[in-house]
């Protein structure tokens, strides 16, 4: 379903991400783990296109799109329509203050997807209820906790009808007492199906939830396999020494 083939991107003269190939098969997850730096952001960037690659092929479902030289880039309202394909979830919330969470989730469908209001409102309600926030559908963002607002977001991408999901240390800025709530609302997207790829530092998640795990490091896949196999027994010395520091 997510395809990824020599994908190349630098900003100025530091090279980011050098000949990334990768594919994610629908309703699998994949975890991307690695130092800081290595350039798992902006391959997540990269695959929703909120960052341009500068060579490479990227297709999410149906829709493909080459860069580099003698490809032609992507016009504005085929990068909207592949972007609505894409959920993403940050670390921090980016929730809209001056909304309340049924706000929040209702938002996009309506401007973007000119869906009629009583719809997306039915909608937003029952994605609220699926995150567990039944009962916080009337409160604002800065009367959330972090977890709270962290499963409004993912109720919000959700709201698209996205057809992946990508999730960028979504529960690194949480106090850890928080962290159990969201992972267990995106245990259970990937339990439903929903295909995933998700930048944690939860190794013992990445374990338990990723069907695949990618080490990274320095924009370059290291090594690649099932989660249990590159966690439990790594064969890249760099993966050892990264997984090292979690035991
Ligand atoms: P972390 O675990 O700290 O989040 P990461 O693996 O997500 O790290 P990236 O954020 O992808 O790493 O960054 C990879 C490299 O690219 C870093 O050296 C970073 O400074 C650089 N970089 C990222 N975004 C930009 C940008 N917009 N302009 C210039 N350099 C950037
Ligand atoms: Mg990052």
């Amino acid at each position: 379903k997510i395809e990824v083939a020599a994908l190349r991107k630098q900003f100025g003269e530091l090279v980011v991400l050098k000949d990334i190939n990768l594919k994610v098969a629908a309703g699998s997850v994949v975890a991307l783990i690695g130092p800081s730096g290595s350039g798992k952001s902006t391959l997540l960037r990269c695959i929703n296109l909120l960052v341009t690659p500068d060579g490479g092929r990227v297709r999410v479902g149906e829709d493909s799109f080459a860069f580099g030289v003698g490809s032609k880039p992507p016009r504005t309202r085929e990068l909207a329509r592949f972007r609505t394909n894409t959920g993403m979830v940050f670390q921090h919330f980016n929730l809209f203050p001056h909304m309340t969470a049924l706000g929040n989730v209702m938002e996009a469908p309506i401007t973007v997807r000119k869906k009629p209001k009583a719809q997306a409102r039915e909608q937003a309600l029952a994605l609220l209820a699926k995150v567990g926030l039944a009962d916080k559908v009337d409160e604002y963002p800065s009367r959330l906790s972090g977890g709270q607002k962290q499963r409004v977001a993912i109720a919000r991408a959700l709201a698209m009808e996205p057809e992946v999901m990508l999730f960028d240390e979504a529960t690194s800025a949480l106090d850890p007492e928080l962290v159990g709530e969201v992972l267990g609302v995106m245990q259970k997207l990937a339990s439903e199906g929903m295909t995933m790829v998700i930048v944690t530092h939860e190794i013992a998640f990445a374990r338990e939830v990723a069907d695949r795990v990618i080490f990274m490091r320095d924009g370059v896949v290291i090594e690649e396999g099932p989660a249990r196999q590159v966690i439990d027994a790594p064969r890249e010395p760099a993966t050892q020494a990264f997984l090292g520091h979690f035991h």
